[in-house]
């Protein structure tokens, strides 16, 4: 029976705050609870890490693995507690803490939950890593070579912990849902002091706590979740755009992509849940969302009783939001209920991002991606006949195993037929842990990158194309910001997020406004403000 849902992974002492970290040596078996989480224990005490900090390199000693699975019910338990215990609220108060997010959108939500937590427990952001005391890496596992990357700044900010033993180093997000890092870190990274994965960020005040009275790294990670994170503070980056979880997970399997394995599979929102949400966005002033998900097409299958079309529509009325947008939407199941919702109304942005990855059967098949090239145009020309003003974008890969020239030109041929008005366009790299990586025929490399520049040079004409059609146009932009490169100038999205660049004074921002295009290259618009749009 499980006597208190915060029991087994954390038995905490109640401490004075902020807490003097590492005065208890802790071992992960001292907290083992049968059928229980999954957490690893490493020794790393300072001396190991210092000394691996200045070359003089110990091999760490690995404490026996300790592997504890929470039952559903354990879960449940410890989900349906309060996301924060009453004593950490406000006890790391003067603390400060740096965020590096890596990846997807998804990654940049879950870094507003974890940022929210942070807040509530006294953290204040900073981006001085000099006068952080929590340094946390929310990390992406889709390339192997981000992986590699995350390791080498973990490793690079590690001395600093010499300058503030108080540094906590975290390591979070879809890189630990993986066994081959869980096992990395601890046989090879043991000053990280925190590790948690995409299932449990709930947990992080905990685990915080708890890596603060620990000598060895806190790892809790959950294999899968059934349940989201609607309800946890988020200290949202923009005042104007939020971006809005309407599920989790994926049910694909692409045979490329590790997200079904990292992320689990699809579970909805409630629809209410994720309207009221809205509802409260509107009324503290944001104008655009973003629904977001991994197939938000999908939306709604696992609860029975609603679709996306549904939630589109029900969000689209909410007052004080002028745009609606949603990604990533895949081909599959983009049903002509959803394509009416769209056309219907007025706040749905004209704009869907839709992958379509290749241009070849052969491929997509290997892909794995349950449609055809022709499935993928009729969609597009369905689309387009409900709703003319649309513009489509895509994502692209070059060089999956086994694409041959003539694979290739299909996708060229598909492109120029589509005419995409911008595409992501990528080198296939092999993801070990998804089924891709061991498929025969991986094309070579000089091979991969001409194909790469040849479907660029292909893209970039059309979108350039698309940009020039616009010159002399009024289109509404929200404005969002400052420039990045000039301050005297405004930046902002059309309708179809496209960047407009706008002369103008700062008060525009976060405001909706009507600008006459006055040039564009390919990826940049510049405009004149005309006025505010009337509303
Ligand atoms: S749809 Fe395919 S590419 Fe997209 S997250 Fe799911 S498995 Fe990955």
């Amino acid at each position: 029976m499980l006597a208190s849902p915060l029991e087994g992974t954390s038995k905490i002492r109640s401490a004075s705050h902020p807490p003097a970290k590492k005065q208890v040596r802790k071992r992960a078996s001292d907290t083992a609870h049968a059928g229980d989480f999954v957490l690893y224990g490493t020794h790393a005490s300072l001396k190991e890490c210092d000394s691996t900090m200045t070359n003089d390199v110990q091999a760490p000693t690995p404490l026996e693995l300790t592997v504890h699975r929470p039952s559903i019910a354990q879960q449940e338990a410890l989900l349906s507690a309060a996301p924060m215990r009453a004593d950490l609220v406000g006890a790391y108060r003067g603390k400060r803490y740096l965020l590096r997010t890596y990846g997807c959108q998804m990654n940049e939500h879950d870094s507003e939950i974890i940022a929210g937590l942070l807040e509530v427990m006294g953290y204040a952001a900073t981006s001085d890593e000099m006068e952080a005391d929590l340094i946390l890496f929310n990390t992406c596992a889709v390339r192997e070579n981000a992986e590699n990357k995350v390791f080498g700044e973990v490793g690079r900010v590690a001395p600093l912990k010499q300058r503030n033993p108080e540094l906590l180093l975290g390591v979070c997000g879809c890189m630990p849902q993986e066994k081959v890092v869980q096992d990395k870190v601890r046989e090879t990274y043991p000053w990280i002091d925190l590790v948690f994965g995409t299932h449990n960020l709930h947990r992080l005040p905990e685990l915080v706590e708890q890596a603060h009275h620990s000598q060895d790294t806190v790892m809790e990670v959950w294999e899968k979740a059934e349940y989201g994170f609607d309800d946890l503070p988020k200290a949202r980056q923009d005042g104007t755009r939020a971006w809005v979880n309407i599920q989790y997970g994926c049910n694909k399997f692409c045979t490329y992509c590790i997200v079904p394995y990292t992320r689990g599979r699809e579970r909805s929102r409630a629809l209410q849940s994720i309207v009221e949400e809205v509802k409260r966005l509107g009324q503290q002033g944001f104008k655009e969302i973003t629904l977001l998900g991994q197939n938000v097409n999908d939306y709604g299958l696992d609860l029975g009783d609603t679709d996306f079309a549904s939630l589109l529509r029900a969000v689209a009325r909410v007052d004080g939001i002028e745009r609606v947008r949603f990604t990533t939407s895949n081909p599959w199941n983009f049903t002509d209920a959803l394509i009416a919702a769209i056309a219907d109304s007025p706040t749905v942005c004209e704009h869907i991002h839709l992958p379509v990855q290749s241009g070849s059967n052969a491929v997509l098949r290997r892909m794995n991606r349950g449609y055809t090239r022709e499935y993928y145009s009729s969609l597009v020309s369905r689309i387009r006949t409900a709703i003319p003003a649309i513009s489509l974008t895509t994502d692209l890969i070059v060089g999956f195993p086994g694409e041959t020239e003539d694979d290739f030109q299909h996708t060229l041929d598909l492109v120029k037929e589509t005419r995409f008005e911008t595409a992501y366009t990528f080198m296939y790299s092999p993801r070990s842990g998804t089924p891709a990586a061991s498929m025969a025929g991986a094309v070579p490399d000089v091979i991969v990158r001409e194909r790469l520049q040849r479907l660029m040079n292909v893209q970039n004409e059309i979108t350039r194309s698309y940009s020039e059609s616009l010159v002399g146009q009024r289109i509404e932009v929200l404005v969002e910001g400052l420039s990045r490169t000039n301050n005297q100038v405004l930046a902002g999205r059309s309708r179809t997020n496209r960047v407009v660049l706008l002369q103008g004074s700062p008060e525009w921002i976060g405001q909706s406004v009507v600008a006459h295009v006055e040039s564009a290259n390919t990826w940049t618009i510049y405009g004149r403000l005309l006025e505010a749009r009337a509303m």
